[in-house]
């Protein structure tokens, strides 16, 4: 996606992946700091163990608790967080309609739940969280400061979740990730919601998980990640270039990434 960008702005840049131990995050993210290096994006276990590494943090990644972007400037590391932002643009995009009060449900309570709460307490919708451990969800909830006491953030097991009143549910658990078979939600639970309801994955391979075609099974709108990974790299971009790449470059970059191709050889 970011060697699209480049090419598609007209910048000298490249983007490479490197694979980081835990125990070697420090020294990697100092070498960020050599003249010529724009920033990083960073990935897990890291989006949380690099906060006190760097000199500054945004609100939104002060809020989320996550860092997955790396800013270079001078010698000085400034955290952002784009997964927040990057859902909220492909919210937009994939027609959800931010009706304020609103009821939505996000499944998972990692580093993109947070995003997600953050995204979409932020947009003033009330959140319930639910997870396969509950405890997780619960301290989502007891950590979240509702920028906006009316919006509510909530933990709560699956049968006690809002279905009836959700416009909204948002897969942030990893289940459903490089599995076709596995969900994080009975598929009873999405014949409980209203028919209007967008169902967003954030899982992207394969591009339809089971819950997508469980929601779309029972009538519901349901799209997959790839729309919040494009517009997470974007924004990403722009804050290392000042580039405003169109997000269509990023989305077609990444076709790669879903389309099967052949099946390899010997294969049934
Ligand atoms: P994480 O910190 O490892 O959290 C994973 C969450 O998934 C936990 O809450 C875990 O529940 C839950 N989970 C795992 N397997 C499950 C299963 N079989 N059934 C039910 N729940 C299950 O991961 P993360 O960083 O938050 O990322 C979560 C997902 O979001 C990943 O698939 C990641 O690729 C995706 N993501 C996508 C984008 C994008 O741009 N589209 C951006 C960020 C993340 P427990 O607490 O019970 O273990």
């Amino acid at each position: 996606m970011h060697r699209a960008a480049f090419a598609h702005a007209g910048l000298n840049g490249t983007y490479d992946a490197l694979r980081v131990a835990p125990a070697d995050l420090p020294g990697a993210v100092e070498a960020l700091r050599r003249p010529g290096v724009l920033g990083a994006n960073l990935s897990l276990p890291h989006k949380e163990a690099a906060l006190p590494l760097l000199d500054s943090l945004s609100r939104a990644a002060r809020a989320v608790g996550a860092v997955n972007t790396i800013v270079h400037r001078d010698g000085q590391l400034h955290g952002d967080n784009t997964d927040s932002p990057g859902l909220r643009d492909a919210l937009y995009d994939a027609g959800y309609i931010w009706e304020e009060g609103a009821e939505v449900i996000v499944l998972g309570a990692g580093g993109a739940a947070r995003a997600a709460v953050h995204a979409l307490n932020c947009g003033g919708q009330n959140v319930t969280v639910v997870n396969r451990t509950l405890e997780r969800a619960q301290a989502i909830a007891a950590d979240w400061h509702a920028p906006d006491a009316h919006f509510q953030v909530t933990a709560l097991p699956a049968h006690a979740a809002p279905w009836e009143s959700a416009a909204l549910v948002v897969n942030a658990s990893s289940a459903g990730l490089n599995d076709p078979d596995q969900t994080p939600l009975d598929a009873t639970f999405l014949t409980r919601l209203p028919a209007r309801t967008l169902v967003y994955d954030m899982v992207y391979k394969p591009a339809e998980t089971r819950l997508m075609r469980e929601a779309r099974a029972a009538g519901l709108n349901a799209e997959n990640g790839l729309g919040m990974l494009a517009h997470q790299a974007r924004l990403a971009f722009r804050a290392w270039t000042g580039a405003d790449v169109p997000v269509s470059v990023f989305l077609n970059a990444l076709t790669d990434l879903t389309d099967p191709g052949p099946a390899p050889a010997g294969s049934a």
